[in-house]
């Protein structure tokens, strides 16, 4: 970065003055204290150019995906957010894309209460984004994946399908549907992480995963480190209202393998189904009951009548899909 220097660009987009009792971007490292009693929780994802985004992306929405995917594990642990940091890699320095993607970016960051405290910057063939959060949850509260128990209710946050569908769209994998995509087109670009749902959660769920490739694919993580299998019932999943009229079998497959949903998939003790409806309607999230936890290994989706439904698709596969625009 020699035209405009590294340092320059780094002052003017994204350096921010942290909040109190922190150290945030000029020194070699950021410093943050941690309340009594707590533990570290940190998680890194990553977008690639062609990877997880189409070239000539909005930047602003850029700026919040990258944020949200992260704050989104956070969400999934029962963390609160402390702080984050970004090292970014660019073709080269476009200062309109730079004010739009930091402005989207630190929007999420002020609203989520995660400010940016450090980084690193250098120029590359193609745009990538890293960033890596940190966060805090009560020491053995944290919502891991291995907690589940046989016996669990299987709950998912929010509706489905939504993001699945619109990217399906923005590919022109499906014939054009400006009303269907103006339904959905903010569920892919800018995912609402569930930070609050999730700091509630922890210490009454058990286990718990956010959905970003697929919810047999990323609830399957949850029933193999636990050691147990499951019963999802197809005809509870909260779909998005925009699947409705859709095609039997691509409906489906939005729901079960849709990608980039965000929402959190948890399990937990039947004991606590009322107070978890309370706190969903409490934050405004809806909360649905999908499914059971049993003995055995692996997910059968089961359909009304209790047979069980065929699934071809699990999620997706950064390694062997092609390109999407999932983290
Ligand atoms: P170092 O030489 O110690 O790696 P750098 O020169 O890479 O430091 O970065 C200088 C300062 O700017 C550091 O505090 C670093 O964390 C921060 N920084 C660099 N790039 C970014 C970025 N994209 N976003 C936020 N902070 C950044
Ligand atoms: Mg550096």
């Amino acid at each position: 970065m020699q035209a405009d220097g590294e340092f320059d660009l780094i002052a003017r987009y994204f350096k921010r003055s942290p909040p109190d009792r922190m150290l945030g971007v000029g020194d070699d490292c950021a410093l943050m204290p941690l309340s009594a009693g707590c533990e570290l929780a940190v998680s890194t994802d990553m977008l690639v150019e062609g990877r997880h985004f189409l070239p000539g992306a909005d930047p602003g929405a850029l700026g919040h995906k990258a944020l949200a995917v992260n704050l989104s594990d956070l969400a999934a642990m029962g963390a609160r957010p402390l702080a984050c940091t970004l090292a970014l890699c660019l073709p080269a320095v476009d200062h309109a894309w730079l004010a739009a993607f930091s402005e989207g970016f630190h929007a999420l960051a002020r609203d989520t209460h995660c400010p940016l405290v450090g980084g690193d910057t250098t120029r590359g063939d193609r745009v990538v984004l890293s960033v890596t959060v940190l966060g805090e949850v009560r020491r053995s509260h944290a919502l891991r994946r291995d907690a589940a128990r046989v016996g669990d209710d299987v709950w998912v946050s929010g509706t489905l399908g939504a993001a699945d569908l619109a990217l399906r769209l923005v590919l022109g994998q499906l014939p054009a549907d400006p009303e269907r995509l103006r339904a959905t087109q903010s569920a892919l670009d800018r995912p609402t992480p569930r930070l609050k749902l999730g700091r509630y959660l922890a210490g009454v769920a058990h286990a718990a995963i956010d959905i970003s490739d697929g919810l047999l694919q990323d609830f399957g993580h949850i029933v193999q480190a636990s050691h147990c299998g499951a019963d999802l019932w197809l005809d509870a999943l909260p779909a998005h209202p925009a699947l409705a009229g859709l095609d039997e079998s691509l409906r489906r497959e939005a729901l079960l393998a849709g990608g980039d949903a965000y929402e959190l998939c948890f399990t937990a003790r039947p004991l606590w189904r009322e107070q978890i409806e309370v706190l969903g309607r409490q934050l405004g999230v809806p909360v649905t009951r999908v499914g059971t936890l049993v003995r055995g290994q692996g997910v059968r989706v089961l359909d009304g009548s209790g047979q069980v439904v065929p699934v071809t698709r699990r999620g997706f596969d950064h390694f062997t899909d092609p390109c999407g625009d999932r983290a």
